[in-house]
């Protein structure tokens, strides 16, 4: 008899499944579109200039040491990341009501502010976009929280967002239920609200007292643009929302491994900072107790330096150019060939991910037949697009679609 005779085995997790399985295949032109890292052109993992430069000055820097760092991390860091997030001009830090806490990485900051809204605002309900990332739900039921819905988002008609089955949706939360927002760059459908349809959901949201809960996971590595990129919750805070921002520092750094980043909480009322700090505070203490450092020092030392935060700048550029080249390269291979089916989405969509509109089947067929490997709603990372593989990959979803 052993304790576990119980425990079932769980179901595998489909992207890190994915990977192992084309790591093993000897296909020699296997294409890995499902894991969410950037790759250069020539297909290889990249680590920033400005990180290595980093991590060089940081590696020489006698008075750093290996102490423990407070349960909230580094404050020149998570002060950094959500001045990054809000803008320096903020009304929420202008008044003082806004601050940031060191996570681990966009996971962390979700989950500890899921535990902290199930803990300490007694709230039960959240709402994700379907589809959505599919952590988002594993997140915040661990974090607490009793019963997750879908919000509407996807029109595999058109394509595109299904923005009155989102309204309508969101019509229909009960008061107090918490939205998960995509920032910027939706993951899996690189389909994003419009400015317009940003201003109608914040309308509902606030008619219907919801609490909105954005997830930042691609500042910057959306558009080559930070400020661009973090307008949808800026403009919520300029509404006067009280909100939470889990922000990543995986794909803008590329330090996906490093785990770093920072869950921005803005308040309506200076008064109010201390007691939320200091019951977050409690749920780090219990959950992990403090974070690594590693990343956070790397994050901060180039966001206070001007000329290194300029080569960072370019960097992020240098990552969300190749893609939208990607798209533009995959959209025009597949017109050549003449693949059925409309391919401006893929223009359309943007940052790292694209949901092709191939459905499961198909998808699946793209993975046994041609070696290209992807998830089976049909997503896509653009990431894994090369010059090189472009075309195989066209031609593939060509002889999919066509026999
Ligand atoms: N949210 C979304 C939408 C994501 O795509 C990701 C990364 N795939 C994350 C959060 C979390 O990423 P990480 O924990 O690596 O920062």
């Amino acid at each position: 008899m052993s304790w576990f005779c119980d425990v079932e085995l769980g179901p595998p997790i489909e992207v890190f499944a994915l990977t192992k399985q084309c790591t093993e295949d000897t296909f020699e032109q296997k294409v890995n579109l499902g894991v969410g890292a950037y790759r250069t052109n020539e297909g290889k993992p990249w680590v920033l200039p400005v990180v290595r430069a980093a991590e060089k000055a940081l590696a020489n820097d006698e008075t750093l040491n290996k102490e423990y760092l407070p349960v909230l991390g580094i404050d020149a860091f998570s002060s950094a990341a959500t001045r990054m997030l809000l803008g320096e001009e903020s009304p929420a830090l202008v008044e003082n009501r806004a601050f940031g806490v060191q996570t681990l990485s966009g996971t962390g900051a979700l989950r500890v502010g899921a535990e902290f809204l199930a803990r300490n605002l007694g709230k039960t309900v959240f709402y994700y976009s379907s589809p959505t990332w599919e952590n988002h739900k594993l997140v915040f039921k661990n974090g607490g929280f009793l019963e997750g819905r879908e919000y509407r988002y996807w029109s595999e008609k058109t394509r595109g967002l299904d923005i009155d089955g989102f309204l309508e949706d969101l019509r229909n939360a009960p008061e107090g239920a918490v939205i998960i927002l995509h920032a910027c760059a939706h993951n899996p459908t690189g389909c994003d609200p419009t400015e317009e349809q940003w201003r109608q959901i914040a309308e509902v949201v606030k008619e219907r007292k919801l609490f909105p809960f954005f997830d930042s996971a691609y500042q910057g590595f959306a558009s080559g643009d930070l400020i661009k990129d973090a307008a949808t919750v800026r403009y919520f805070v300029q509404q006067g929302f009280e909100l939470f921002c889990a922000q990543s520092f995986a794909k803008n750094f590329g330090l996906y491994n490093e785990r770093v980043g920072n869950l921005t909480v803005v308040l309506n009322n200076a008064e109010l900072v201390a007691p939320v700090k200091s019951q977050i505070t409690l749920v780090i203490r219990g959950m992990y107790s403090n974070p690594p450092s590693h990343g956070a020092r790397i994050v901060s030392y180039v966001l206070s330096n001007p000329d290194l935060y300029n080569q960072w700048r370019d960097n992020i550029r240098t990552m969300s150019s190749r893609i939208i080249e990607m798209r533009k390269k995959l959209r025009e291979a597949l017109e050549v060939l003449g693949t059925p089916g409309d391919w401006t989405h893929i223009t359309n969509q943007i940052g790292m991910f694209s949901y092709t509109g191939l459905n499961e089947i198909q998808s699946l067929h793209m993975v046994k037949k041609h070696h290209v490997y992807m998830l089976r709603s049909g997503r896509i990372s653009m990431c894994g697009l090369t010059p090189s593989n472009v075309d195989y990959v066209a031609k593939a979803i060509y002889e999919t679609l066509t026999t």
